[in-house]
């Protein structure tokens, strides 16, 4: 892992066909080392710039089971709700509702692309805090989506995965015409 670092950075964000991204991540060992809290700085300060609504550590070329999830409307998803950013440390998916729900995603690691992707509706999860706390929470929607999204890049798998490739569209024409 990068060395700390006084203030936050943007990182580069690997980009689908860089191996980084098809690894499985490692349990985060110790949330209070200073890499790990350096880097969720570096994550928040990225995703937000890259207008995202969540990013994952792989995503920034650390295989760490390490999530952010940072949903706002942005120009990149108008609709998104209003939720704090949050970093999720060795995130579960402890249940998953039976009801799925198709809905559009996108991804920093996929320019130009959108895709509709099948997640469960409602997801019951656990995950540390970035200050070492286990929190359990129930998501629904969007939010469950984002969760489902990153939690699949902690795996090794991407979005584009899981979607028919005739429910994939460039991002312009979604932008123009279903956002
Ligand atoms: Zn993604």
């Amino acid at each position: 892992m990068e060395k700390t670092h006084d203030k936050p950075i943007l990182r580069q964000i690997a980009q689908l066909g860089q191996p980084v991204l098809r690894e499985p991540a490692r349990p985060v060992d110790d949330p209070a080392d200073p890499a790990v809290q350096a880097l969720i700085d570096d994550m928040l300060v990225t995703v937000s710039d890259a207008n995202g609504v969540g990013i994952a550590a792989p995503q920034v070329h650390e295989p760490l089971a390490l999530f952010i999830v940072a949903s706002r409307p942005n120009p990149r998803y108008p609709h998104a709700p209003v939720m704090a950013p949050t970093a999720m440390l060795n995130p579960e998916i402890v249940w998953g509702s039976d009801e799925t729900e198709k809905g559009w995603e996108g991804c920093l690691s996929v320019p130009g692309l959108r895709g509709l992707v099948s997640r469960h509706r409602k997801i019951g999860v656990r995950y540390l805090t970035r200050a070492g706390e286990l929190r359990e929470e129930e998501y629904t929607d969007f939010i469950a989506r984002i969760f489902q999204h990153e939690f699949d890049h902690i795996r090794g798998l991407v979005f584009v995965d899981r979607v028919d490739t005739r429910d994939l569209v460039s991002e312009k024409e979604y932008l123009r015409i279903i956002a």
